[in-house]
């Protein structure tokens, strides 16, 4: 399939969520279509991977007003929302907060709002504004760490370095927001996973987010990594050495770090998880050398997932 063959879907067309909120079956209203970066090496979400490609847009207020109404009249109360979109963090904050409260309004007993967000995103809005999104409601921001390394970031085109990185995880917890961060196995491929593990630990201990969740890098079609790959410029660590960098990003933390870490992406290689990892580290870290050690786990093969 190439470009010519994709086809543009609108802005309420939900392209991808997080995987926590399929599994509670959450709301899931559009506010942003795309992404307003879209240059990341390693992500082909809106260029075509699924089959399609978005452009970025913020859906007009009138519509996600009309979504929430829909979601009352059908009686979807109790179940958590999610403000789907690459960042509905870029759109203003005025229209966010109308939508949060709107929420909050129309559907009763909502126990969770979220959203992804944007390092970038979140820099450009002041204190205020980040307290005004706490104070109407909502609860959690996912945002892609994917590395705590500047290097490895400005090679993967992330738009953003470890210093704003931290900064915006911590005003985002200072706000009273809830961060869950995204780390990505095996981002710095073999050349730079030393790197990729001693600064993904540094940022973690600096942040200390809520969550951090682990995921493993799969090289995508319509991502500017497949080519670098195809052309051996990239390579891929084995199921063994991705087990290996989440242990040591676990045993190099600071002893500060009380998040909750989970391992609930398909493309893992464990599904480890634990409400504490400052209560549970030893445990997580024998686990996963129990698995390192494991010689079936030695000898599987890597396969790459083109769509996840
Ligand atoms: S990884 Fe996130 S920020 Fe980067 S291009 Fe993809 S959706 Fe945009």
């Amino acid at each position: 399939m190439n470009n010519t063959d994709l086809q543009i879907v609108p802005t309420e067309y939900i392209v991808i969520r997080p995987p926590v909120e399929g599994a509670s079956r959450s709301i899931l209203i559009p506010v942003t279509g795309g992404c307003s970066w879209n240059r990341c090496v390693f992500c082909g979400t809106y260029k075509g991977m699924y089959g399609i490609i978005q452009n970025y847009a913020i859906r007009p207020i009138e519509d996600v007003l009309k979504d929430i109404d829909y979601y009352k009249e059908h009686n979807y109360h109790g179940y958590p929302v999610f403000l789907a979109g690459g960042n509905p963090t870029s759109a203003p904050t005025k229209y966010l907060v109308e939508i949060i409260k709107y929420v909050r309004k129309q559907i009763k007993s909502v126990p969770r709002v979220s959203c992804y967000a944007k390092a970038l995103d979140i820099l450009r809005k002041s204190d205020d504004e980040l307290k005004q999104l706490a104070e109407a409601g909502l609860d959690i921001i996912y945002m892609g760490l994917e590395t705590g390394s500047s290097k490895i970031l400005r090679i993967m085109k992330k738009g953003t370095n470890a210093k704003s990185m931290t900064k915006a995880g911590k005003r985002i917890l200072k706000a009273g927001i809830k961060l869950s961060l995204y780390v990505i196995l095996g981002l710095g491929g073999k050349k730079f996973s030393q790197e990729h593990v001693n600064e993904t630990a540094k940022i973690l201990t600096e942040i200390n987010p809520t969550i951090f969740r682990f995921r493993t890098l799969n090289i995508v079609p319509f991502s500017e990594l497949w080519n670098k790959w195809k052309n051996n410029e990239f390579e891929l660590l084995s199921p063994i050495e991705n087990l290996k960098e989440e242990r040591d990003i676990i045993a190099n933390l600071g002893h500060n770090v009380t998040s909750q870490v989970f391992n609930d992406h398909l493309s893992n290689y464990c599904s480890i998880e634990t409400p504490n990892i400052k209560l549970d580290r030893k445990m997580f870290i024998k686990t996963l050398d129990h698995f390192i050690n494991d010689s079936r786990i030695q000898n599987m093969q890597r396969t790459n997932l083109t769509r996840m």
